[in-house]
């Protein structure tokens, strides 16, 4: 791909987010796919099908008993109901992680989270500021749909802690980006409004890792008008990495 059918990509990608277009002068967007995304190691599934990738072998086992007992898992009523349970996906080396709420049913249906019409919009956002879904790392606060896409209950959110903790242990990302208020309040143990909590950069329980606070993109869809702010959260986000 040339950089010229790129920058027309991105266009489109910032068009759909509802950015206007004389936003990208002011050099918004201008770091796209650089040094941050040349230098990503390759996916760790890769590193451990090779037979000399013996480094990352715990690590893989960990991941791989983790996944196992989140797919087995019946420690909260949500396990009733669901058709499997949702366990993450993306890079396990991911610089950026993004935490959501819980599957919906497409997610439950296919496994996967954020693959329905909000997942679709997340993809245009991270892909507006040059981040490909398969390189980021994205999960949810619990891991099997809540029936009738109600809240999670708190014991529901209490039980499924550990597998959201593992995971962020795991990856070590150098920032969280906290879609919407259900992730928000229970990653920062806070009952704050998101118009609140966005802007700032919290911390990740007692680790330095940043958190980042922004809509959820059902709500985006919602409420298009707010694109514009959940933008100005992923440039935020994005200077909270080492190199930005
Ligand atoms: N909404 C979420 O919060 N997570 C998903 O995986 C899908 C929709
Ligand atoms: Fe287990 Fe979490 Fe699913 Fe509850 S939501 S059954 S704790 S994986």
């Amino acid at each position: 791909m040339t950089s010229s059918e790129d920058s027309l990509r991105r266009l489109a990608y910032l068009k759909e987010m509802g950015i206007q277009v004389w936003q990208l002068r002011r050099g918004d967007v201008s770091r796209e796919k650089g040094a941050a995304i040349d230098a990503m190691p390759p996916p760790v599934a890769a590193v451990g099908s090779s037979p000399s990738g013996t480094t990352h072998s715990s690590s893989l086992q960990d991941w791989q008993s983790l996944e196992a007992r989140v797919a087995a898992c019946d420690q909260c009523d949500l396990s009733q109901q669901r058709s499997q349970s949702v366990f993450g996906v993306g890079h396990r080396q991911a610089r950026w992680m993004v935490i959501g709420e819980a599957p919906g049913a497409d997610e439950d249906r296919q496994g996967e989270p954020f693959v329905g019409r909000a997942g679709q919009l997340l993809n245009l956002m991270l892909q507006a500021i040059g981040l490909k879904r398969q390189e980021v790392y994205i999960a949810n606060i619990v891991k099997c749909r809540p029936p009738n896409n109600r809240d999670p209950k708190a014991e529901e959110v209490a039980a499924c802690r550990p597998y959201l903790k593992a995971q962020i242990e795991l990856i070590q990302p150098e920032v969280i980006l906290a879609v919407g208020r259900v992730a928000a309040h229970n990653l920062l143990q806070t009952n704050q409004k998101v118009g609140v909590l966005r802007g700032q950069c919290h911390r990740y329980e007692e680790t330095d890792i940043p958190v980042i606070v922004t809509y959820h993109p059902a709500y985006l869809l919602r409420s298009p008008q707010e694109k514009r702010k959940a933008w100005a959260d992923l440039l935020f986000a994005r200077q909270q990495l080492g190199d930005h």
